[in-house]
């Protein structure tokens, strides 16, 4: 196979609405920050880790400072990354009070030999290794709070989530700010893939999407590809979306094509709707949405860096 130059894909999750211009400034601005460092010779982890952390502390989107609250006020954020070479990953789920969750991902990568590290010692495990801690539950955590929410899980939680759920289930019906991905090809040929959230609108306490879980939301193989999620968790979980890509990459199919067939299948069984980023190994890559828009971009240091909210 021939080697391609380093290449970048950053996403800032699919919707229902386009990103505006502070949105695709942070984008473009988190595509040169991961070429710098993928050109300089760091590998494909490094970048991926390096790109979401830009987009966690910007605040512009559903993750790290921008992350949505649950039900009871909390904000629960996931995350994960994984690298291709040795198949390596690390992942955080219900992680509290944390700036940056992918980087506590990476620690549970580096630092032990689990996959997955959840809740209240996930945070003590991030707060362990000094990572930067955010100021304030934010303006919407207040905001439940005045509401009369914050109490633990009660059967009023449980009764306002089904009011606003209906019998549709879990939503993303507030569009604006989205979960954040990425996925990375380096020089030598390794790709990784991560992202980072605060779940959807209207979550139970203690609910868990795809992003944390690998193969779901993430999924990095040198012999195959890198997939970065975004979309419905509940839905995403039960095809193994990002698995499922990546092995039909192995299979011989093109980014394009792979992600095609899976979000197919994706919203013809089970209803879901999703966004992903798909990398070959070879630097051929895809943007592909079920949803009417995907904040998103992809940069090799060729030109300047394309980010649009909408892809073929
Ligand atoms: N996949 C995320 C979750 O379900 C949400 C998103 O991508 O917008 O938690």
């Amino acid at each position: 196979m021939t080697r391609s130059r380093p290449i970048i894909l950053v996403h800032g999750g699919a919707g229902l609405r386009g990103m505006n211009e502070a949105q695709a400034s942070c984008l473009a601005e988190t595509l040169r920050a991961g070429y710098a460092l993928l050109n300089a010779g760091a590998p494909a982890l490094d970048a991926v880790e390096a790109a979401i952390r830009v987009l966690e502390a910007s605040g512009l989107f559903n993750a790290g400072v921008g992350s949505r609250v649950q039900l009871d006020g909390v904000r629960r954020m996931d995350a994960s990354i994984m690298e291709g070479r040795h198949l390596r990953a690390g992942a955080v789920a219900a992680i509290e009070r944390i700036v940056h969750p992918i980087t506590a991902a990476r620690l549970v990568m580096d630092e032990t030999s689990h996959v997955l590290l959840v809740g209240r010692p996930a945070t003590r495990f991030a707060y362990h290794f000094k990572l930067e801690r955010q100021l304030t539950a934010g303006p919407a955590a207040r905001r439940v709070r005045r509401h009369g929410l914050a109490a633990a899980f009660t059967a009023k939680t449980l009764r306002l989530y089904k009011a606003m759920a209906g019998t549709d289930g879990p939503t993303r019906r507030r569009p604006g700010r989205e979960t954040v991905g990425a996925v990375a090809l380096d020089w030598k040929g390794t790709v990784a893939a991560g992202a980072s959230t605060g779940g959807i609108d209207c979550m139970l306490p203690g609910r868990v999407g795809d992003t944390p879980l690998i193969g779901c939301g993430v999924y990095a193989d040198d012999r195959a590809g890198a997939v970065s999620m975004t979309g419905l968790g509940e839905a995403i979980i039960r095809i193994a979306v990002a698995k499922e890509i990546t092995d039909r990459l192995a299979e011989g199919l093109a980014p394009g094509a792979a992600a095609r067939v899976v979000l197919t299948k994706l919203v013809s069984r089970i209803r879901g709707a999703a966004g992903a980023l798909v990398l070959s190994p070879d630097g051929r890559f895809a943007i592909k949405h079920t949803t009417p828009r995907m904040a998103a971009g992809y940069w090799n240091g060729t030109g300047k860096p394309v980010v649009r909210d909408q892809f073929a």
